[in-house]
Order: structure tokens, then C-alpha cells, then sequence
């Protein structure tokens, strides 16, 4: 009978699933090793959990070493093979233990006939959750496949174990006696999310929601009385602190964020604002509960605007009033910001993402679903941010002390001094393996192919780690954020200054603009007040662009002038057809004829490419690869518009597959036309940074990647541990396939594992 490492795979997806929903940690452990020893034919399957405390490895559950041992078997690190696989970080697999120097049995629990060894960490980042062991009498009897299987399972046993762990011990200290307990007592739960912006965070809730009225801060009843003056002196520190938030905001975030505090001014100077409260206090109302009052009212006319832009000020309305409050409260205080919070809304601009930031908001939790704009900009600014429902949100109490972990979707309810020091470890491991002095230079394959890691700019804020991660240059500027954070439409001058910038501080390297990509989600409140049915099938990006010929003309005029040195290139989103590529190209050679009857400095060598997203560009790549300079893969859009799946709908979110057999296919004929026409392409979507893409990316052809620069090490890292023959016989598997299962199961078989001793 043949080893049956793919069902066991599945096996184990399922079981984990079981643990999501909340099981029996020891029931859940023994059925794991039963399947993995029944799937891999082992006699003996174990797994062993890493006890911080002890710094031991206890033996958790076993099929096919003697029960009684459970709970009773310890090993130190570097003890025994299973010792040295935890203490090395690294799979072990010997094919006759007895010969082995590090080989160390157990008497009693019948270990010694088994010869086959193979022992896999199970980690979470560089942290040491435990062991997976199997075992067999056969000597020699565990392959490479094997391997990478079991290593497989680690990987998603570690969140599971790490899961049950914490809510166990958070059951067992909400179980215990007070008067037993030494440790601070809790009654920790747990929230699940979705990831929208990786990071953790740690902070107090506070919700802080633009759709209601009720969430401006309730002032207490118990607080002492303030007088009018009171109030006065509180306006003018309230305005102080907005014009050094401004002028603050403004340096750091010159792109973005220029007078993004002015509603704020402009509504704290307002007459019927602050006079209404000061009229309010001379009725012998607390000033507290005036502002309160006030502010809520401000907050009901503003929802209920017909006009977007009004709409938005809302929640600079309840910022506002959150800020007096505080203020008035606490007069000595001279900073009031969001620093120690973690903000909760139902839903969240961009500007008001970058106001936060600003006011060192520590994260966000949000419960309408996450814009893709929303999930960049927090991105871009370090910001965790996880989406949750409704109700869940809702059920997260005001002052409630959280930790976030957004790169799980995972928020902690009151954490246990233990979680705080798992996340102190998981935050070192994650720095530690996101060091950007690690970076070499270059990019060099296992064979010597030189593979370019460009980096993707949302603001400039992106530019300085782009340049301490060793960008090659920028694969892809988003230049829609300065548009959707302002009033109105930047002047050509505003964003020549922006883009200038960009140019500059790349130094030479090569910068690629990509024209407005606006409609969809991310939506201009000043344009238009038209809702479409359909935004994602509406008036966006280029078509957008076509539309509006002089908002696009500003456009390409400041990205030309900015490139006039050379080197750099336009690209243009959604692009359906070549004719569409066609008319943009014109009226960038408008632009070009333009600039040089004013004498204005540019590059007539600028080239011009198209973002690879539409199945119907796909259709047509071999003409667009002729007509274009360049193309590039935005596979975010790609997968969304391919499979028809929404890119920001929770609801669908496990459809929303890279790997589909379509789009790897889809990715293979979008480069062989590249390659045909010997035209440059490179992907820009997220699925550039994925590790388990990555060998087919390269066997395909793809040897430019443009990525959130956090990731460049972690990239560059695999693409040196990878040959382009071995993933070019990855890529060409993985074509044949038609289904989505037979990927998956391949790619558990494949993943870039490290070497294991033979
Ligand atoms: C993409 O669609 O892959 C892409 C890079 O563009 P955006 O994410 O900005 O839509
Ligand atoms: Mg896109």
C-alpha cells in the first residue's frame, strides 16, 4: 500500500478546523498523530509540546509508543533527535536511529525497535512550539516527501496548538481558585478576524464610529463642574494641538496629508459651534455634557448629508469633541491622542486612517469589510488593522484591554501575562526575520539568474525603507492616495512636487507611475455624487481616466516633467483592450507634443506599459505585448475580475484563489508573450510575495517582482534557495493541471522547505 500524504493533508486541514471551533486539546493531538501514523504507514507517530517554563520537551500524545508515557517522557533541547530537531529549528529524518549519535531511547515505552526516524519542529515564526515525530521499524523508510509533508502539518498544527494553548490556560485561570492563583486573574477570550494589515498591537478599545451618533465619548456624570473659562482655555489647547498636529502631519506626510486637520480648525473656529456650547454652559448645563450635546448634534446634521464630503466630516466632528472632553478633563495634560488605543469603527476613509495615524492610534478594528485602499494605506503606515463582524465588534467593550494580532486576525480579550510574552518573543522573531540589513544588493537565483525586486509605493512615506531594503527602484507607484485624502483634484504643480519627490529619492533607479486608479472602491467623495450598482464593473481606472481627458492630462504632464532625467515609465490600470492602450498612448503624446512647444523639460523616451488585470487583456496579451514597452501583473485585480470574486468580500474570500488552475495559466500566457515580443514584464500584485508562488513565478519566466518592501527579505531569501530548472519543472506541472485540488495537493508536496538531513 502507497503512503497517502495528500489525503493526509487534507485530514489534518479538517481536524484543525475542528480546533477553530473550540475542542479537547488532548483529544484533538491523539486524533492527529492516529491520521498522520495511519496516512504515512508509520508504526509510530508523536507529537511533543516545548514548555517554555521547563525548557523541556514533554511527550503530548502518541500512537505507537505506550500511553502511559504521555506527560511523563521529557527531553532537554538538543536531547535525543527530537531535542537536536527543536534546538536546530530544522527537520530531522535518520534512516537507522541505533546507529545514530544523537539517538536516545526511552526504556519502557518499546522505542528501541523502531530504526526510521524523523523528527519535524513545529514553529510559529522562530518560536518553539513543539515536535512531530514518526517512527518505523523499516530502516531507510522515510523519503524527502515525506518530509516536506509532515512539515506541512507542523505548520498548521503550530497555530492550532498555539491556539488551544492559550484558550486552555485562559479557561484553566478563569477556573482557578483567587485565592490559588499568583497570577493576575483573567478571563482572556478571543476574537477572529481577517488580516488586513499585518502587524500587533496592544492598546485599550475605543470605538469610534462615523455611521452613529451615540459614540461621542459620554462624559461622566461624577466629573467635577467646569466653568465657561474652563471651556475657553480648553478650545484654545484643543486648536493648539490640531496646528502642531497639522504642521506635523504635513512634514511626514507631504503627499497625503496637507490640511487634513483644516475641518477640524475650521469647525472649532466655527461661531455656532463653540457658541452654542459656551450658551449652553451659561444654562447652568455641565460643560461636559454641552460639548456632548453639541457634538452629537453636529454629528446627526453631517450623516444625514446628502454630499459625501460633508458625510465624512463626522467623525472630525466626534474627534473634535473627544479632544475638548479630554482636554477639559485632564488640564495638565499637553498631548491627547489616541497613543495606548486601539480604535474601533464600523467603518473608516483613508483620511481618517492617516488623522489617526497622525494621533498615534496603535490599531484598528473594523467591521464593514476592508476597502483595498483602507488595507494599503494601513500597510503602508505600520498600522494593524483586522476586520471582524459586526456583532463581534460590537461585543468588545469600550476601555476592554486587547492585543491584535493581525497577521493571524486574532484579537486577545483581556490577555494573560503569558500572551504578552509570546508576542514580545513572536515580535523579536518577526523583526529578526524582516531585517533589512540582511539584504544583499542583488538578487541572485541558486543558479546564478539575476531576479529584480522592485518595490511598490503607496505614499511617500514607503521611500526610505524602499531604499534600506535595497529597492532596485519602484515597480509600481499608486498614485491615487493624494487624490482621495483632499478636497479636490491636486493641481498639475501639487502632484510635479510629488512626484518629483519620488523621482528623486530613487536616486536614478528606475520608478514606475501608474495613472489614477480611481472607481472601484476607492472612491473620489468630490467628483461625483452618481452611486454606481457596480463600481467594480463601472467607471474606473483608465476608463475614468479617458473620461476626464484634463484631470488625465494634469496627470501625465507632472508624471513627464518629474521623469524628465529618464528612467522612468507610465503604466495604465485596466486596461481592457488594445485599443484602450492605444487611445491612452495618444494622449500621452499629446502631452509629450504639449510640453515641448512650451519648452517645458521631459523624456520622449518615457515608456509606456499596461497593468495586466482583465481577462479580456489576457485574451489579447500577444497584440498588447507588441503594441506596449512594457507589461505588468496586477494580480490582485487579475484574480478578482478572472474569478469573478470580490477582493474585499469576506463573504467569498476563500474563492479568491491564486492558484487557480485559470490564472496560473493566465500568469504563463501574459509572460510567453512578454518573452515573444521581448518586451519587459514583471508582477505587481501580492501574489509577488508569495512563498508558495514564488517557484512557478519563476519557472514561468517572471524575473521582476514588485513588493511591499517589508517582504523583500523573506523574497530574496527564497528566490536564492530556488533553481529555475527545478522551477521550471514546477511551473510546467503545475500547467497541467485542471484542478484546484490537484494544485493544492502539489504544492503541499513542494513547498520551499529547508535541506533535512538524509
Ligand atoms: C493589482 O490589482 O494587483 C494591483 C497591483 O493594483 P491595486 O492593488 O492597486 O488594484
Ligand atoms: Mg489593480
Amino acid at each position: 500500500m502507497k503512503k497517502r500524504n495528500v489525503d493526509l493533508v487534507c485530514d489534518i486541514a479538517e481536524l484543525i478546523s475542528l480546533a477553530e471551533e473550540g475542542g479537547n486539546r488532548k483529544e484533538l493531538m491523539q486524533s492527529v498523530v492516529t491520521s498522520v501514523a495511519k496516512h504515512m504507514m508509520a508504526d509510530v507517530c508523536s507529537v511533543y509540546i516545548y514548555d517554555e517554563e521547563e525548557k523541556k520537551l514533554i511527550l503530548r500524545a502518541t500512537q505507537g509508543l505506550d500511553r502511559s508515557a504521555i506527560g511523563q517522557v521529557k527531553l532537554k533541547l538538543g536531547e535525543g533527535i527530537t531535542g537536536r530537531a527543536i534546538r536546530e529549528l530544522r527537520p530531522i529524518c535518520v534512516g537507522t536511529a541505533s546507529k545514530s549519535s544523537s539517538y536516545k531511547f526511552f526504556p519502557g515505552i518499546h522505542e528501541e525497535e523502531y530504526e526510521a526516524f524523523l523528527a519535524v519542529p513545529i514553529l510559529r515564526g522562530l518560536r518553539r512550539i513543539g515536535v512531530l515525530v514518526v517512527q518505523a521499524k523499516e530502516t531507510n523508510y522515510f523519503t524527502p516527501n515525506d518530509v516536506k509533508a509532515l512539515r506541512a502539518i507542523a505548520a498548521q498544527l503550530a497555530t492550532m496548538i498555539e491556539n488551544v494553548q492559550l484558550l486552555s490556560e485562559a479557561r484553566l485561570e478563569a477556573s482557578a481558585p483567587a485565592v490559588a492563583s499568583v497570577k493576575k486573574p483573567t478571563t482572556e477570550s478571543i476574537i477572529r478576524g481577517r488580516s488586513a494589515s499585518t502587524g500587533t498591537a496592544r492598546g485599550r478599545a475605543f470605538t469610534l464610529d462615523s455611521g452613529q451618533s451615540e459614540s461621542c465619548l459620554l462624559p461622566d456624570p461624577d466629573a467635577p463642574p467646569h466653568t465657561a473659562a474652563d471651556f475657553e482655555e480648553a478650545i484654545k489647547k484643543t486648536a493648539r494641538q490640531i496646528d502642531k498636529l497639522q504642521v506635523q502631519t504635513s512634514e511626514k506626510l507631504a503627499d497625503v496629508a496637507v490640511l487634513i486637520f483644516s475641518a477640524h480648525l475650521l469647525i472649532l473656529e466655527d461661531k455656532q459651534f463653540a457658541g452654542r456650547i459656551a450658551d449652553l454652559i451659561q444654562t447652568d448645563i455641565p460643560a461636559l455634557k454641552a460639548i456632548s450635546i453639541v457634538v452629537n448634534e453636529y454629528v446627526e446634521i453631517f450623516s444625514k448629508s446628502k454630499m459625501p464630503l460633508i458625510r465624512e466630516k463626522v467623525l472630525d466632528v466626534k474627534d473634535l469633541g473627544n479632544r475638548l472632553i479630554r482636554n477639559l478633563l485632564n488640564e495638565q495634560a499637553d498631548e491627547c491622542d489616541y497613543r495606548g488605543q486601539i480604535i474601533i469603527a464600523h467603518e473608516l476613509l483613508p483620511s481618517d486612517i492617516l488623522k489617526l495615524s497622525a494621533e498615534n492610534v496603535e490599531g484598528f478594528i473594523v467591521s464593514s469589510g476592508v476597502t483595498s485602499h483602507n488595507a494599503i494605506i494601513c500597510r503602508s503606515l505600520g498600522i494593524p488593522m483586522v476586520a471582524v463582524s459586526r456583532e463581534l465588534a460590537d461585543g468588545i467593550p469600550d476601555g476592554e484591554e486587547l492585543l491584535m494580532d493581525a497577521e493571524q486576525g486574532i484579537i486577545y480579550l483581556r490577555p494573560s501575562s503569558e500572551v504578552y510574552a509570546k508576542y514580545r518573543g513572536l515580535d523579536e522573531a518577526w523583526k529578526a526575520l524582516h531585517n533589512a540589513s540582511d539584504m544583499e544588493e542583488q538578487t541572485v537565483t541558486k543558479c546564478g539568474e539575476r531576479v529584480h525586486i522592485f518595490a511598490n509605493i503607496n505614499l511617500l512615506s514607503d521611500l526610505p525603507p524602499a531604499r534600506r531594503f535595497k529597492a532596485e527602484g519602484v515597480g509600481l507607484y499608486r498614485s491615487e492616495f493624494p487624490f482621495i485624502v483632499r478636497n479636490d483634484f491636486p493641481t498639475e504643480e501639487e502632484q510635479f512636487a510629488i512626484y518629483k519627490k519620488l523621482v528623486d529619492q530613487m536616486d536614478g533607479r528606475r520608478v514606475t507611475f501608474r495613472t489614477l486608479d480611481i472607481g472601484g472602491d476607492k472612491m473620489l467623495s468630490y467628483y461625483s455624487n452618481v452611486t454606481e450598482a457596480n463600481p467594480f464593473l463601472g467607471m474606473r481606472a483608465i476608463r475614468f481616466s479617458l473620461q476626464n481627458k484634463d484631470i488625465f492630462c494634469h496627470q501625465l504632464r507632472a508624471f513627464l516633467r518629474a521623469g524628465a532625467g529618464g528612467g522612468s515609465r507610465i503604466m495604465f490600470p485596466l486596461i481592457s483592450s488594445v485599443d484602450d492602450f492605444v487611445a491612452a498612448r495618444d494622449i500621452v503624446y499629446e502631452c509629450m507634443d504639449e510640453l515641448e512647444r512650451e519648452g517645458v523639460p521631459f523624456s520622449r523616451e518615457t515608456e509606456l506599459g499596461v497593468m495586466m488585470e482583465l481577462p479580456s487583456a489576457v485574451e489579447v496579451a500577444d497584440e498588447l505585448a507588441q503594441e506596449a514597452d512594457f507589461l505588468s501583473i496586477g494580480s490582485n485585480d487579475l484574480i478578482q475580475y478572472m474569478l469573478a470574486v470580490d477582493r474585499t468580500n469576506e463573504q467569498v474570500s476563500k474563492l479568491y484563489l491564486a492558484h487557480h488552475p485559470a490564472i496560473l495559466r493566465a500568469i504563463n500566457r501574459i509572460v510567453s508573450a512578454g518573452i515573444t515580443h521581448e518586451k519587459d514584464v514583471s508582477i505587481c500584485g501580492d501574489l509577488s510575495a508569495d512563498p508558495r508562488m514564488l517557484p512557478f513565478l519563476l519557472g514561468v519566466g517572471l524575473r521582476n517582482f514588485s513588493i511591499d518592501m517589508v517582504n523583500a527579505p523573506t523574497v530574496q531569501r527564497l528566490v536564492s534557495g530556488i533553481k529555475i530548472e527545478d522551477a521550471e519543472e514546477i511551473a510546467n506541472s503545475l500547467l497541467d493541471f485542471g484542478r484546484i485540488s490537484e494544485i493544492e495537493a502539489y504544492l503541499v508536496d513542494h513547498s520551499l522547505v529547508p535541506e533535512t538531513e538524509a
